[in-house]
């Protein structure tokens, strides 16, 4: 039977580490790290996960700020108000919640958000330095949070060195999770593979994987006969799905019950790599405070 990994648990140990580093800085420069997260119209999950990421970001000791936009705002309109954003001295870090309505151009709005104030690490700047650096540091560069996630976990339960020279298969190409975890795990020298909608044989070579990572968005995709006996198994999906008594409840990509009886270690979910995706923010902020400040690192 696998063992567990307690994204939970791991999320609160690093939002306390950067809690005492956020008072730290508040100490040692004289001014808090602030975060705005900006939200047009009212998709609930979005809704849900904006709530949450501004709750934890006060729990840190920063500044968080929510910005509601209605989902009819132009284009121009929200990149004046990121625009008005950017230029605040008292905001590091600025989140624009995606997706976006399908009326905005999010390529534009990802460009508007300066590099430096770019907690989700999706401007092509910060996309480009993580492709390029044989070593990308997490303390002097924005990177996205949810796989940044996803390496702290497979990091804490492989070991520092647990990931060199392993076959990692992430299953899932987007510009949020697959690619940029597809830079982080060969820069700690996994040899990685990206599957997607159009991989041929996907369950072939998910059994090649010792590290096995979804983030598709479909419940239950990867079985537990595509698990290889021993990997390290990530689950990012979130997807709701209706329950027994009628509600709904929270799933991953992964068929867990049928996996935790192959793989040696997987996330669960909801408590795997959700909170670390939030702990990380909370992190990204304060680095961007720093990079900001001239702090350094
Ligand atoms: P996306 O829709 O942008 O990308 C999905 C990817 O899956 C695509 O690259 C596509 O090629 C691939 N895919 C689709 N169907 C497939 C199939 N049948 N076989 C193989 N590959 C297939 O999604 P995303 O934004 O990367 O999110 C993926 C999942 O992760 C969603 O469930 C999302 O809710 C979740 N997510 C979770 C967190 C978190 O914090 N835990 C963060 C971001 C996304």
């Amino acid at each position: 039977m696998a063992r567990l990994i307690d994204g939970k648990a791991a999320a609160l140990a690093l939002r306390t580490e950067v809690a005492r580093a956020v008072e730290g800085f508040v100490a040692e420069r004289g001014l808090r790290p602030g975060l705005a997260v900006v939200i047009v119209g009212d998709h609930p999950a979005s809704r849900a996960y904006v709530r949450t990421k501004t709750r934890m970001a006060e729990a840190a000791g920063i500044a968080a700020r929510l910005i509601e936009l209605p989902a009819d705002i132009q284009t121009a309109a929200l990149l004046e108000r990121i625009g008005e954003l950017d230029a605040d001295p008292a905001v590091h870090g600025i989140l624009v919640q995606l997706p976006l309505p399908e009326t905005i151009d999010e390529a534009q709005v990802l460009l508007a958000v300066s590099p430096k104030k770019d907690v989700d690490g999706f401007h092509p700047a910060n996309v480009g330095a993580l492709f390029s650096a044989t070593r990308p540091d997490p303390d002097r560069l924005l990177v996205p949070c949810t796989p940044l996630g996803c390496l702290h976990l497979l990091r804490q339960t492989l070991g520092a060195e647990g990931l060199r020279g392993q076959e990692a298969v992430i299953v899932g190409r987007s510009n949020i999770v697959g690619k940029p975890l597809a830079a982080l795990l060969l820069a700690a020298d996994c040899t990685v593979t990206v599957a997607h909608s159009r991989t041929r044989d996907l369950a072939d070579v998910c059994r090649r994987a010792d590290i096995l990572v979804a983030a598709v968005g479909r419940p239950g995709l990867v079985r537990g006969s595509w698990v290889k006996p021993g990997a390290a198994v990530i689950d990012v999906g979130i997807n709701r799905i209706e329950a027994e008594d009628g509600g709904s409840r929270l799933v991953g990509d992964v068929a867990f019950a049928e996996a935790e009886q192959v793989a040696g270690a997987i996330t669960p979910v909801p408590g795997g790599v959700g909170p670390m995706t939030v702990a990380c923010l909370m992190r990204n902020t304060l680095t961007a405070a720093r990079l900001q400040s001239g702090a350094g690192g």
